[in-house]
C-alpha cells in the first residue's frame, strides 16, 4: 500500500539509511548482542551520513529540516533489516533526547553541545525513570540542591537507554522537593565527574544489543550553566516532548509488525506439512490476512500522525492512541508469527523469535498501555 506523505527526498534519504544499516549495523549485531551494548563508532558513522541531526540547525552540522518523517525512516529501515534493537540507541538519540537540546538550550549551550551530538562524537541519554518512579514521573526522588553556581545532585536512575555509552544525560531532578511537579527541573549531566557512576548493564529479557543500565549520583556537582530550560519547568518540558517519544515507538512497533508479517509470508510458503505448504491451510491464510489488514490500517494512522507532527499539530492524545494500539498490535503479530513458525519460532537464530522478545517492552517503555489509555480517557470529559 502506498505510504502517505513520503516524497522523493524522503525516498533518497531512505536509500542512504538502508546502506548505512547494511554496512554499519547488520555486520555487528551479533557482537553487540553478546557484549550488551553497541560500539561508539556506530554513532560516529550515523553522524557522518547525517542521520543524527536532521532537525538540528545547519550551523551545528545538522540538516536544518524539522521533519520527523526522516527519523521514521531510520526506525523502518532498522526493522526491515531485523536490527531494530541494535539501532535503538540511535533512535533514542535522534528522536527522543536531541529534541530536548534543540528546543531548550540557550545559544551558549547549543554551541557547546550540539556539534558533538550531531556528529555522533557525543552520545545522549534521557534519564527520567527511577527505581521508585516510572509511570509517575512527578514521583522522582533525585534531588539537585543549589549551592552557589552548582547543583549538588543525589539519587539514582534506572532502565536508562544508552547509559553505558552516554556522554551527556538529560536528567530529571527535583530542585524543589516540596513543590511536586513544579519542583522538577532538567539538568544536562556531563559524565565523568566525581560523584557520577553507572551500574553494570542490566540483564534484560530481550533487546540484548541495546545499552541499558542504572545511573548513580552521589554529591555530584553540576554547573548551573547545565540547567536546561527554566528551573521548575522540567515536568512540563517532559510532557511536551513525550508526544514525539511516543510517536517514535509507534513507528518502531508498526515497522516491526510489518516486518514480522513479511517474514511469516515467506516462511509459510516454504514450510510443508501434510503434503502442502502450511500457508495453504485456511486457518493460517486467515491469520495472515488479518495480520496484513491490521498492519496496513495501522500504517495509515501512523502516516497521518507523522504528517500531523510535521505540521506541528500532533496532540498528546493522538500520540497515546498510536502508541498503545500499535505496540499491542505488534505483540499480537509477532506472537502469531512465532506460532506459525512452530518450533523454529522459538529458536533465537530466527528473526521472528528475536522480534518476539525484543518487541515485548514496547507496551511498557515511553509510557505503558495503561498510562496511554489514562491520557486518552482523561480527554473525553467523562
Ligand atoms: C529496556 C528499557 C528501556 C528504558 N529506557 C528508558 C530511558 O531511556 N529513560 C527513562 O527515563 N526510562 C526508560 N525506561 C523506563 C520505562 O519508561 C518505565 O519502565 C515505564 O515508564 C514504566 O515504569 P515502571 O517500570 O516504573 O512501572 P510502574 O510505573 O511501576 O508500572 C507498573 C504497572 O502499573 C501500571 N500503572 C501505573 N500507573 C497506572 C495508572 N495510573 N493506571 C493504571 N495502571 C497503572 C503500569 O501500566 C504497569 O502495568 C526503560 C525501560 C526499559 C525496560
Amino acid at each position: 500500500m502506498e505510504r502517505l506523505g513520503f516524497e522523493a527526498e524522503h525516498e533518497a534519504f531512505r536509500e542512504s539509511v538502508r546502506r548505512f544499516v547494511t554496512e554499519h549495523v547488520v555486520p555487528h549485531r551479533e557482537d553487540w548482542e553478546r557484549t550488551g551494548r553497541v560500539g561508539r563508532g556506530l554513532f560516529r558513522a550515523a553522524g557522518a551520513v547525517g542521520i543524527l541531526g536532521v532537525a538540528a540547525p545547519e550551523e551545528y552540522g545538522g540538516g536544518g529540516v524539522d521533519d520527523f518523517r526522516y527519523n521514521a525512516i531510520l526506525s523502518e529501515e532498522l526493522a526491515t533489516a531485523d536490527v531494530l534493537s541494535a539501532g535503538l540507541g540511535l533512535s533514542l538519540q535522534a528522536d527522543i533526547a536531541l529534541p530536548y537540546l534543540l528546543h531548550n538550550c540557550t545559544p551558549e549551550q547549543a554551541a557547546r553541545w550540539l556539534p558533538a551530538v550531531v556528529s555522533g562524537e557525543a552520545i545522549l541519554a534521557l534519564a527520567m525513570s527511577e527505581p521508585g518512579a516510572g509511570s509517575d514521573v512527578a514521583g522522582i526522588a533525585t534531588t539537585a540542591a543549589r549551592q552557589g553556581d552548582h547543583y549538588v545532585v543525589n539519587g539514582s536512575k534506572t532502565f536508562i537507554t544508552n547509559a553505558l555509552n552516554a556522554d551527556l544525560i538529560v536528567t530529571a531532578v527535583k530542585t524543589d522537593p516540596s513543590a511536586g511537579r513544579k519542583g522538577i527541573s532538567l539538568l544536562v549531566i556531563e559524565t565523568g565527574a566525581a560523584g557520577f557512576s553507572r551500574g553494570p548493564k542490566l540483564a534484560k529479557v530481550g533487546q540484548h544489543a541495546a545499552d541499558t543500565a542504572e545511573l548513580f549520583f552521589d554529591d555530584l556537582r553540576v554547573p548551573v550553566a547545565n540547567l536546561l530550560g527554566e528551573e521548575g519547568r522540567g515536568f512540563y518540558v517532559m510532557m511536551k516532548h513525550l508526544a514525539q517519544e511516543r510517536l517514535a515507538v509507534t513507528v518502531q512497533a508498526t515497522a516491526q509488525a510489518r516486518r514480522a508479517f513479511e517474514i511469516c509470508v515467506e516462511y509459510v510458503k516454504g514450510r510443508h506439512a501434510f503434503g502442502q505448504p502450511i500457508g495453504s491451510f485456511q486457518h493460517n491464510r486467515f491469520l495472515l490476512a488479518e495480520m496484513k489488514t491490521e498492519v496496513e490500517i495501522a500504517q495509515t494512522y501512523v502516516d497521518r500522525l507523522l504528517l500531523s507532527h510535521v505540521r506541528g499539530e500532533l496532540t498528546a492524545v493522538e500520540a497515546a492512541q498510536g502508541k498503545w494500539w500499535t505496540t499491542e498490535l505488534c505483540q499480537r503479530v509477532v506472537d502469531r508469527g512465532v506460532q506459525l513458525h512452530g518450533g523454529y519460532g522459538y529458536m533465537a537464530e530466527y528473526p521472528i523469535a528475536r522480534a518476539w522478545i525484543d518487541s515485548r517492552i514496547q507496551t511498557i517503555y515511553a509510557g505503558t498501555t495503561e498510562v496511554m489509555k489514562e491520557i486518552i480517557g482523561r480527554s473525553l470529559g467523562l
